[in-house]
């Protein structure tokens, strides 16, 4: 069974951009893609910068979506940001165990999947990321890994999962400047549609957009995302520059 997904483009601009900055780099978007409605779009800038660049997305085709979240909807979590403040910026998206998170904040597939329900519950589309460390390809434990990510992460989640996205960035390819060749991203890929066919039926598997994600530029973004599993891409340097951004977009029909 195959099914149409319209690509979707996110950039994680992650701790970068000050207001005034962030304000620049989203009027430049927005002129680069004016009118622009091929693929979904997603700008995820830091929370000092949500509601700037929510106010400048409102009336374009852009989304607006956040980098992380705790799962509890308010209460005694000082420095974090809850489900509910973010729909009450409008963010309708949420970057959930990118592997920075990962590796620097300790955040487990257990916390992923606590995230995952609180982001579906309170209606945000949860960008759930998963993906291997280089020792962990080399090893050849790829797949498994990316297996217990998706399983441990979508664990018990109910409701409708069509619309949510899962992201594969393997980690070795995340800021590297090394990306993953188009057959090496297809085949994880492939993979990840097969576990969530297996683990949460056929239709939901087709449904989910899988990004990739991993030094996407404007020179290699269209051969990847020609990969008939690869729905879009997850954007992280490249999506700091308007121009390198929206080319990106543009490669993903
Ligand atoms: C990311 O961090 O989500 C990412 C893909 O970064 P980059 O594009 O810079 O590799």
């Amino acid at each position: 069974m195959s099914k149409y997904r319209k690509k979707i483009i996110a950039g994680n601009w992650k701790m970068n951009k000050s207001v005034r900055e962030a304000q620049d780099l989203t009027d430049g978007i927005i002129r680069e893609l004016a009118g622009y409605r091929e693929t979904d779009i997603v700008l995820c800038p830091p929370f000092t910068s949500l509601k700037v660049v929510g106010d400048l997305l409102v009336d374009t085709y852009i989304k607006l979506g956040a980098q992380n979240m705790h799962w509890e909807p308010s209460g005694a979590y000082t420095g974090e940001v809850s489900p509910n403040m973010l729909r009450d910026l409008f963010c309708h998206y949420v970057i959930l165990g990118h592997s920075e998170r990962r590796a620097y904040f300790n955040e487990t597939d257990k916390i992923v999947n606590t995230k995952v329900k609180a982001a579906i519950s309170t209606h945000l589309v949860p960008i759930m990321c998963v993906g291997e460390t280089k020792a962990e390809r080399e090893s050849g434990q790829a797949k498994d890994i990316v297996r217990r990510q998706i399983e441990e992460g979508l664990r018990d989640v109910e409701g409708d999962l069509k619309t949510m996205i899962v992201a594969y960035e393997p980690v070795w390819a995340i800021g590297t400047g090394l990306t993953a060749t188009p057959d090496i991203a297809q085949e994880m890929h492939a993979h990840i549609r097969e576990i969530l066919a297996k683990t949460k039926g056929e239709a939901t598997a087709q449904s989910i957009r899988i990004q990739y994600g991993g030094s996407v530029k404007p020179e290699n973004a269209a051969e990847l995302f020609k990969q008939p599993d690869i729905d879009g891409g997850l954007i992280g340097g490249a999506s700091l520059e308007a121009r390198a951004f929206a080319k990106i977009v543009e490669a993903a029909v």
